[in-house]
């Protein structure tokens, strides 16, 4: 499941592949950018902002120009060698092609591609909040965000972007078992919420530079989680089912043992 630090991993191949070359030939198969041609344009660096990646490039005459992808659930890049088979995906999920003399990137199923000059990124990713993973990671500032409304559900707290940039639906369930808070508490209502947006940033931080998410420790196949993706089977902590509700838009899994319903907290379903 891409989410902040898949996508910073992402960024980071991306950076490796592309950073500092000169593009040899671009194809984009989505109809907004259908005619857009960027050979001869160079990349200055790969980043990613929150669960955005942004793609910096220099025209050759000098122009600053952003390439915006967001993987939402089911995308990604993948940087291949000139002539590599390219093994990522069916070939009817690409979105784009981008070859320079030593690598070729391809995008799969990417949302919300579009080309936006570097100064106006501001309008894609200017809503988010701190980012997780950023070099101006502000956890006071994610935690007064949190704080202005006191009333939602942690569980969707953790997931609003404008909040902090980076937790998915993964971390989201495991920060909240950790901390022993159940998802529906609400916000003003959580114990330590200092220590909770702590947590989510070093379990991010622990996965950068791998692509298997683990909030357990373990590497292990069925070992990587605490309950996501846990429903039914044995609490690793108490033994007790996990369980799987909806919440809000998205479902979230927990263990209603470890994770007690505060005495205020309107019952789950
Ligand atoms: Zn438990």
């Amino acid at each position: 499941m891409p989410e902040g630090d898949t996508v910073w991993n992402t960024a980071r191949v991306l950076h490796r592949a592309l950073a500092g070359a000169r593009l040899t030939g671009s194809d984009f198969r989505v109809p907004q950018l259908a005619t857009t041609d960027l050979t001869g344009w160079t990349v200055r660096e790969s980043a990613s902002r929150g669960k955005h990646l942004l793609l910096r490039l220099t025209t050759p005459d000098d122009a600053r120009w952003t390439l915006h992808s967001h993987l939402r659930m089911d995308g990604a890049w993948r940087a291949y060698a000139p002539g590599e088979r390219w093994s990522g995906r069916p070939a009817h999920l690409i979105r784009v092609v981008l070859r320079t003399p030593g690598a070729v990137a391809v995008g799969y199923h990417l949302h919300e591609l579009a080309l936006v000059p570097t100064g106006e990124e501001d309008g894609l990713v200017g809503h988010l909040g701190p980012d997780l993973l950023g070099p101006d990671w502000d956890p006071t500032e994610a935690v007064q965000r949190l704080a202005a409304h006191p009333e939602q559900s942690i569980g969707e707290a953790l997931l609003d972007q404008r909040n902090l940039a980076g937790v998915g639906n993964l971390y989201k369930c495991e920060v909240l078992f950790l901390r022993g808070v159940s998802p529906w508490t609400p916000v003003g209502a959580v114990p330590d919420l200092p220590a909770t947006v702590a947590l989510a940033q070093r379990l991010l931080a622990a996965n950068r530079g791998r692509w298997t998410q683990s909030t357990t420790g373990s590497l292990h196949r069925g070992q990587t989680s605490y309950v996501y993706g846990r429903r039914a089977q044995p609490c690793r902590r108490c033994g007790t089912a996990i369980r799987k509700e909806e919440l809000g838009e998205r479902v979230t899994y927990w263990c209603p043992v470890c994770q007690p319903e505060q005495p205020d907290t309107p019952p789950p379903g």
